[in-house]
């Protein structure tokens, strides 16, 4: 077989699902020659999204990025840069847009790209569900360069009103969250930590930060069991973090919140994260089928109805055995679709047939930074059990160590995990630029 005529599996979009897909696939054909894998990202970097808050609150360190054009070299993918737009599935073609430079220069022309078979794996964002406002005032946790964005506000917001004089002083700065699931109770938590850090830093203590979750569902983590939510909710008070539950958001404005209810919220930072949907450019995915939020859908083997193209991750809609739901838009499926389409792409280019893949849920773990973790665990055996302390922060503190074993190996995790101890006994704990 010629070099040219290898099967060619392109993977879009290289988060917790296609990263992991890329360098599992790289390593187990494209190492033998035994196809060519290519992973297209819109970015250069990688960081794994339940970082995100971590980089918003400017405490996470940056050599958790993974750099794409490094990782496919060790890991033997190609790594192609450039935003996937569109589709032909007759010619097996896809279509990216042309990149940019941060001077509105074009680096990158439009690009066609063919596959033999396409795994679409570009992740959600998040839903704003058309209301005013929040498109133009808020910020979002979408991707690394939004929480970059914020993080860098948050700093300097921060300075302004400690620096500020006479009544800008009393105000204080004050934050709205909109969204109390996971992600917005997890930036509450670090954003409060990162005030007490500022001050260990010499920075006066900003005691007039305030912050503010505002919660549709009357209760806080909504997709949680009620027990956790009200744990969490009361570490949250402590914290003087005020939490308006049961409140649905009708607009923003540059001043702050209103609610259906006739509340005006002032918030001189709000933060949406309040639901995901996939991009909207996916409906017109040359006739793929898409759920009500975009995503597409795929059988048990993770199969769009083309059956060249599978799609895994928060953009696709993939059946629960056993649920009404599909599964969730979540890091552990993700990990767990990717691993299973490994085999399944394997298999398919030996002529056997697909896996099918069933979604186990091992529980939920929300951090609340340096205050506490809390979450539950599910097992066969031991059904669900709830944990907080210590043994909750290692169990949420191995997700992540999965997902480095799944693209680093467990030799390189280690080191990795050794050098980030070390530089960080050396470094600042938060970004302050
Ligand atoms: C702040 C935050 C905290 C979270 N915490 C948790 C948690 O504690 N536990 C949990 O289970 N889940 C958590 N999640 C959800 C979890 O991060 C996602 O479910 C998971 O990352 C989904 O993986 P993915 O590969 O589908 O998408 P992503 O990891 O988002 O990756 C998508 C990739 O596609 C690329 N891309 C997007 N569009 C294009 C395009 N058009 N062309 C080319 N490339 C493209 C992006 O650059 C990105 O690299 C959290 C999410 C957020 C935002």
């Amino acid at each position: 077989m010629t070099e040219n005529k290898k099967h060619k599996i392109v993977i879009v979009g290289g988060g917790a699902a296609g990263l992991e897909l890329a360098t599992s696939l790289g390593n187990k054909l494209g190492k033998k020659g035994l196809a060519e894998v290519m992973l297209l990202d819109a970015t250069t970097t990688h960081i794994w999204k339940p970082l995100l808050h971590e980089v918003a609150a400017g405490t996470l360190d940056e050599a958790e990025q993974v750099d794409y054009i490094a990782q496919a070299y060790r890991n033997h993918f190609r790594f192609r840069i450039g935003k996937m737009d569109g589709l032909d599935r007759k010619r097996k073609e896809i279509y990216t847009s042309p990149t940019y430079n941060d001077d509105g220069e074009e680096i990158i022309p439009k690009r066609t790209f063919s596959y033999d078979t396409l795994v679409i794996a570009i992740g959600s964002e998040s839903n704003t569900f058309a209301i005013k406002g929040v498109d133009k005032y808020c910020y979002f946790l979408d991707s690394t360069a939004q929480a970059f964005r914020f993080q860098k506000h948050m700093v300097e917001s921060y300075i302004k009103s400690v620096v500020a004089i006479g009544k800008q002083k009393e105000k204080g700065l004050s934050i709205a969250i909109i969204g109390g699931g996971a992600t917005g109770v997890e930036l509450s938590a670090e954003l409060h930590e990162v005030t007490d850090m500022l001050a260990m830093y010499g920075l006066e203590k900003s005691s007039n930060v305030k912050m503010t979750i505002i919660e549709a569902s009357p209760q806080l983590l909504p997709a949680l069991p009620p027990k956790l939510a009200n744990a969490t909710k009361n570490q949250l008070a402590k914290l003087g973090i005020d939490l308006k539950l049961g409140c649905r958001v009708i607009e923003i404005t540059d001043k702050g919140v209103k609610t259906l209810d006739g509340e005006f919220i002032p918030a001189d930072i709000k933060v949406w994260a309040a639901g995901i949907k996939a991009p909207d450019w996916i409906k017109r995915l040359d006739g793929l089928e898409t759920s009500v939020i975009n995503q597409l859908v795929v059988n048990q083997y993770l199969q769009t109805l083309d059956e060249n193209i599978f799609a895994i991750g928060d953009c696709a809609a993939c059946p629960w055995l056993g649920h009404e739901k599909g599964v969730p838009p979540r890091a552990q499926a993700a990990h767990q679709q990717a691993s299973t389409l490994s085999k399944s792409l394997i298999n398919r280019l030996n002529g056997q047939s697909l896996i099918k893949y069933v979604y186990h849920d091992y529980g939920s773990l929300v951090s609340l930074g340096k205050y506490s973790t809390i979450g539950n665990l599910m097992g066969n055996l031991m059904g669900t059990v709830t944990i907080g302390g210590f043994i909750a922060r290692v169990v949420y503190l191995s997700l992540y160590k999965m997902h480095q074993v799944a693209i680093h190996g467990y030799y390189r995790t280690l080191l990795l995990t050794m050098s980030n101890l070390f530089r960080r006994t050396a470094h600042s704990k938060i970004k302050m630029h």
